[in-house]
């Protein structure tokens, strides 16, 4: 991994200098994917959506002044560097409104979802509140992501089209509507037939929590494999 020069920037709160790490190239290993669109495996990004390091704030990053990316090391070598918001920043930051426009509300309830995917994901359960929490937030993010798509439709490229209509199917059969899943599938291009299938295999038992999702190819035992109309993985013969 090739490291650049960190870029600065100063909290909004209490103003002491935090620096993001840039990347100036990087190799990724055992990468996973999943049905919420989160990726493991990749080096660890500065989310946009962060944390300053010293008082414990939350901000959107893109709003904030950044100073020059090539200071001098001198510059920034006591600077720690801006934390990763953890699942209490993210209820906090949907609660308090922390989201000043419809894409930073989108932000914020995406990282709250995903982090909350995080606990189902790792093999555990919600209890109920957490479900409660995860219900709600979901429905407010799918009535923000519709709103987003019928904006998008005429101006994005098909790829950003087609990847945040997996996004309101996945938002959908979070919320149990497998029946809706199923139809905004078949409006899904033949190239994510592959994926469609795991979504529908879910949808057919019932199942709404997140899913790794499985390419050809990608066991370590380096057999092929393929997903069946259940959504099942079958090796080749
Ligand atoms: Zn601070």
């Amino acid at each position: 991994m090739l490291f650049a020069t960190p870029t600065i920037y100063y909290c909004p709160s209490c103003n002491k200098p935090m620096l993001k790490t840039n990347y100036r190239s990087y190799t990724v290993h055992g990468s996973a994917s999943y049905s919420d669109g989160e990726r493991t495996g990749c080096p660890g990004f500065t989310p946009n959506l962060a944390k300053c390091p010293n008082c414990g704030a939350v901000f959107f990053l893109h709003n904030l002044w950044a100073k020059k990316e090539d200071a001098p090391p001198e510059e920034y070598r006591y600077c720690k560097n801006i934390a990763n918001p953890v699942l209490a920043d993210y209820i906090k930051a949907v609660e308090q409104g922390l989201a000043k426009t419809a894409d930073e509300e989108i932000e914020a309830r995406t990282c709250l979802w995903r982090t909350l995917n995080n606990i189902t994901r790792n093999g555990g359960s919600f209890g109920s509140d957490t479900m409660k929490l995860w219900e709600d937030n979901c429905e407010k993010l799918l009535s923000l992501q519709e709103q987003k798509l019928k904006e998008i439709t005429r101006t994005a490229e098909l790829d950003a089209i087609n990847n945040l209509r997996i996004t309101i199917i996945e938002l959908k059969r979070s919320l149990g509507r497998f029946d809706e899943v199923l139809q905004a599938l078949k409006e899904l291009p033949e190239s994510c037939d592959w994926l469609a299938r795991q979504f529908a295999g879910k949808c057919k038992k019932q199942d709404r929590m997140v899913f790794k999702v499985r390419y050809k190819n990608d066991n370590p035992e380096g057999d092929n494999y393929f997903i069946d109309e259940d959504g099942e993985e079958r090796l080749l013969p």
